[in-house]
């Protein structure tokens, strides 16, 4: 026999066997994380997922982190969504599944929305239920913070996947190019520092509070992130007429 083929020869990690080699037909679980910029789909993806688990009679727990709608729940902007439990900042996700186990439920895979939030420890404790567990493992998150680095619970997730996808619908900046880049904009000026998490929408909205109204993100490519410029189109919510 040769070696399993699902090994990439040019891994650093190759000669180690990959998970569930010769075990059989046996399930084995494994972390995915699916990334792109904002508005690139990810939720509705996380949907699609979850409603063809569903569809096999699999059984799963939708989680997420500082979801945009206010209330846990995975929501698309295509208007699609689901209730999912909120994942607290100390929660440890083994024990949440033990305690689903412990009341009866079947756990058969998990869909985490917004896993850029996740804590690193929290990103460990899912490829410990893919190993050991064996559930199968959905993160959908942004790879880079308004920064432009990574978030830390996307940078373990890069380091600790089974599979890493960028999403591949397309998201363009004002200028055509593909958007990359998730810029924070605070009266019509891009940011480069402060907190890290900052929960606002792409667009200004009705409901906005004082305090958030005026920040929002905007997708840029890497010209115009560099360079700060947000294009010759919304300044403080109104539309501006091209002539
Ligand atoms: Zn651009």
């Amino acid at each position: 026999m040769t070696p399993t083929p699902d090994s990439d020869p040019t891994d650093a990690l190759s000669a180690v066997p990959a998970f569930g080699a010769g075990r059989g037909l046996a399930p084995t679980g494994r972390l995915r994380f699916f990334f792109g910029p904002m508005d690139c789909g990810k939720s509705t993806l996380a949907l699609q997922i979850d409603h063809n688990q569903a569809r096999q009679g699999r059984r799963g727990l939708l989680l997420v982190r500082h979801d945009r709608s206010g209330t846990p729940t995975i929501s698309s902007r295509m208007g699609l969504a689901r209730n999912a439990l909120e994942v607290d900042e100390d929660m440890d996700l083994c024990a949440l599944v033990r305690d689903h186990w412990a009341r009866g439920a079947r756990v058969d895979y998990l869909i985490v929305d917004e896993a850029q939030f996740l804590s690193p420890d929290q990103v460990d404790q899912l490829a410990e239920l893919a190993d050991d567990a064996h559930l199968e493992v959905y993160c959908f998150g942004l790879a880079t913070d308004f920064r432009s680095t990574l978030f830390p619970g996307s940078q373990r997730l890069v380091e600790l996947a089974d599979e890493l996808n960028a999403i591949q619908v397309e998201v363009l900046c004002w200028c055509g190019r593909p958007g990359r880049f998730n810029a924070r904009v605070h009266d019509g000026d891009v940011v480069r520092a402060g907190d890290t998490v900052l929960v606002a929408d792409t667009a200004p909205h009705p409901g906005a509070t004082p305090d958030t109204a005026e920040v929002r993100y905007q997708v840029l490519c890497r010209t115009h992130y560099r360079t700060g410029d947000l294009g010759p189109h919304l300044v403080s919510g109104r539309q501006l007429s091209l002539t």
